[in-house]
Order: C-alpha cells, then sequence, then structure tokens
C-alpha cells in the first residue's frame, strides 16, 4: 500500500525526470499500456474541481485540530492533482493501476535481485553494531527482534539514503482527489495535516507515490498511532531520530500483530506429492502437520522443536520457478507494512541474511515480466469456469497461484502456479473444470 520499494521510486523519479513537461498527463492512456504517460502543457493549468475539493475539507481538517492557518499554508500551491502518479483512475483508463508497484510489476528475481540483498545485508550488519543501544532497547520495550527492524528500514528506504521523490501533501491530495482509493487517502490527508500542525516541517513531508514518509515509511494516520520517542528528547522524529524511526517501525509491526521471538518463515523442499497448489492461508496448518506432509526444511537440518505447533501456510512467490516457503503469523504482519508477497519476502530474508544467515537455497527462475493484462484474463476464465477467484486484480498473489495449480492438476497439465501464455491459451482453449 505504501508503494515504498525502491524499484517503485527509482522508476517513478525518472519518469518524473523525464517527462519534462511536468506534472499532468490529460491525454487518455491506451489499455494496457505500462510506460508513464504522454504528458501535455495543457495540464499545467489550474483546476478549479480540485482546488474546490481540497476547499471542502476544511470541517475535517478543524475537527482533529488543524488550525486554518496551517490548512491553508498546507494546500497553498497545489492548483492541480498530479496525473503522473500511479493508482489514479483517469479518463480512458479505468482500470485499476498499480503499474507504480514493484512488488507486482517486477519478476521475483529481479525484485528479490542477490546482489542488492546481500549489500543491504553487509550494510545491516554494521548498523547492528552502530545502533546497538538503541536495538538493544527496541527488543526489550516493544519485542521486535533487532534483524527484523533494520530490516524494514533497509527496504524501504535503504537505511535512509534514498531520496523520496514527492511532496507528501501532493501526493495525498492528489491520490484522494483521483486515486483509487478516494477515501482512504483522504483520511490519510487529513492526518498529514495533523502531523504539520503537531510541529512536523512541511520540508521533511516528503513521500514515495503512495504519500508514505520518514526513514522507515509511515503513512500519516499510522504515524498517530505508532510513532515512538525511544530516545526520549520529548519529539517524535522519524525523519532524523534512527532510533525514533526504528522504533516506530517496530511499533507498527507490533500493533499489527507481531508474535515475539518467531521467524517469518522458512524456505522449503516440497515433496515429490506436494506442489505450489498447496498454497495459500486457507491451507494453513501447523508445521508438524506439514513436516507429516513430508515437507522439509530446505537447507536439510529438520524444523526446530519449538516452531512444531505454529500454524504456518505454503507460500511460493514464484509458482514452480523458484523457493517455496513456509510462513508463520509473522510473515502475514510484514504483509501488512505492504501488502506483497515479495515485499515479506524480501524483508523476512534481509532480516535472516543480517542475522548471519546465507542465500536462498533453491534459485529464483526467469518468470519474466508479469503482464498486468495476461493475469487479469486468467483470473477472469478462472472465475467464469467456477474456480474460487477472490478478485479479478491483474496481479499474482496466493490464491492466483493457487488457483492456476489447482487448474493445472486438474487438467493434468505441469503444475507451475504461473500465470503464463501456455495457461491462458489452454483456459481459451478447452473448458473443462474436473
Ligand atoms: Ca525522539
Amino acid at each position: 500500500m505504501r508503494g515504498a520499494s525502491i524499484g517503485a521510486r527509482v522508476i517513478w523519479v525518472l519518469a518524473v525526470l523525464g517527462a519534462v513537461a511536468l506534472l499532468i498527463s490529460t491525454a487518455p492512456r491506451a489499455q494496457g499500456q505500462d510506460a508513464p504517460r504522454a504528458q501535455t502543457t495543457a495540464s499545467l493549468r489550474a483546476d478549479a474541481g480540485f482546488q474546490q475539493f481540497l476547499l471542502g475539507l476544511w470541517p475535517e481538517a478543524k475537527a482533529v485540530g488543524v488550525s486554518r492557518a496551517t490548512f491553508d499554508a498546507a494546500l497553498r500551491g497545489l492548483d492541480a492533482p498530479d496525473r503522473s502518479l500511479p493508482d489514479l483512475v483517469l479518463a480512458g483508463k479505468p482500470k485499476t493501476d498499480s503499474s507504480g508497484q514493484a512488488e507486482f510489476t517486477r519478476p521475483p528475481d529481479k525484485y528479490l535481485d542477490k546482489v542488492y540483498l546481500e549489500k543491504l545485508a553487509v550494510e545491516g550488519r554494521q548498523l547492528l553494531v552502530r545502533h546497538k543501544a538503541a536495538l538493544d532497547r527496541i527488543e526489550a520495550e516493544i519485542g521486535v527482534d533487532r534483524y527484523s527492524v533494520l530490516a524494514i528500514w533497509g527496504r524501504e528506504t535503504a537505511f535512509g539514503k534514498h531520496k523520496l521523490p514527492h511532496d507528501a501533501i501532493a501526493v495525498l491530495a492528489t491520490q484522494a482527489y483521483l486515486g483509487r482509493r478516494k477515501e482512504l487517502f483522504r483520511a490519510e490527508l487529513i492526518a498529514a495535516m495533523k502531523m504539520l500542525e503537531s510541529g512536523v516541517a512541511r520540508a521533511d513531508m516528503r513521500a514515495s507515490w503512495a504519500g508514505a514518509v520518514g526513514l522507515t515509511q509511515f503513512m500519516p494516520t499510522e504515524y498517530f498511532l505508532h510513532a515512538y520517542d525511544l530516545d526520549r528528547d520529548g519529539k517524535t522524529d522519524i525523519f532524523r531520530s534512527v532510533p525514533d524511526a526504528l522504533a516506530s517501525a517496530a511499533r507498527q509491526l507490533q500493533g499489527k500483530g507481531w508474535v515475539r521471538g518467531q521467524s517469518w518463515g522458512i524456505e522449503v523442499a516440497l515433496p515429490p506429492n506436494g506442489d505450489c497448489a498447496y498454497e495459500g492461508p486457507l491451507q494453513s496448518r501447523t508445521l508438524g502437520d506439514w513436516a507429516k506432509l513430508g515437507f522439509k526444511r530446505a537447507a536439510g537440518q529438520p524444523f526446530s522443536a519449538k516452531d512444531l505447533a505454529s500454524e504456518a501456510y505454503l507460500m511460493s512467490p514464484a509458482g514452480g520457478y523458484g523457493p517455496s516457503f513456509l510462513v508463520f503469523e509473522n510473515y502475514k504482519v510484514i504483509r501488512k507494512y505492504n501488502t506483497s508477497d515479495l515485499y515479506a519476502v524480501f524483508v523476512g530474508h534481509l532480516a535472516d541474511r543480517i542475522a548471519g544467515g546465507g542465500d536462498f537455497a533453491a534459485r529464483w527462475g526467469g518468470t519474466g515480466p508479469q503482464n498486468t493484462r495476461v493475469i487479469e484474463q486468467i483470473q477472469e476464465q478462472l472465475k467464469a469456469k467456477g474456480f474460487d477467484v477472490e478478485k479479478i486484480d491483474g496481479k499474482i498473489g496466493s490464491n492466483t497461484r493457487k488457483v492456476i495449480g489447482t487448474y493445472q492438476r486438474a487438467n493434468r497439465l505441469k503444475v507451475d502456479c504461473w500465470p503464463s501464455n501456455a495457461v491462458l491459451d489452454h483456459l481459451h482453449g478447452r473448458a473443462s473444470i474436473q
């Protein structure tokens, strides 16, 4: 949701820089077009509807304690929405567009880039030493392990090195006006104004395309729920204070249900009769039961006895073309920080690496770029044939992989749980379910 990944940011920084005409596209975009949009100078004109919309937020802002001076200052200069942002509902482009989210557009082997992960792990191990005192206190006071906290920071802003490309207020105002999730962003915009009212400087409110701010990328509403003054200087500074930012991230994980002392997941080797069609939270069982089915730790040694009673579900982010994991409750918690399997695997694996762990046991295969339209059509076809498709959204998640695997198994195809053109062709060509 925060769209905070480095890849996404890089893509959008490049897109924005490349589009010298600056902000806004008024040209309808072709269906299925992934590339950044055509820009027109007409877009630089003020948008009266947008300004009207923003002024109409005053009663809500006032109700949460925002002063008129802060409100006016926040909206000054916001003449038109930034149509270059992803996930907007624009004329001629009615479908969901999450092309800014690297988690859903980059193939697993690229998103989980080996060299980048190792670089972050090396840096993370140095930061373990540098921030030992703060990390000790985070574990004691909040109960989230130091490796996971550092991994969130590494994933979100490359340990503070990544420069966030957008003004948060402009992003949130645009998403509240034109976004696919207007109500959510409206609440975030009001909360962002409240942050300004509480003394956060506008210059600090730099954001990803989805409006997350600070070293560990907080949505403004989360800031008010979880921000934490670990260094006890009387200010909660998620922009400059590493102790505060890390503790705030830990509190956010804690607030989403973090289980103290539990890992995120274990890479496993599948038994001959167990494939990726076993995937997903609906097929969750205890690790002991998975062991009885023949699932083993990929690295060889047996599962540890303390984990055997823990509930886990199978998760194969690249279908049959990469590692499979049995994931625990804390995996779901990381996923609530950013709803993507690749994101959660990245963070969990980076945490393991910072703690001294090695590379994945299985290789990530080259699944190629993901085509939103192909995935969407596969989802539509499977749903029409009576399969249990949760959402037609063009994204690959556990449910989509599992349903594809179930279809492949039922049709005696090779089970790879991956939305390929071959699956789509088969769906178009033959109509039997079972
Ligand atoms: Ca502080």
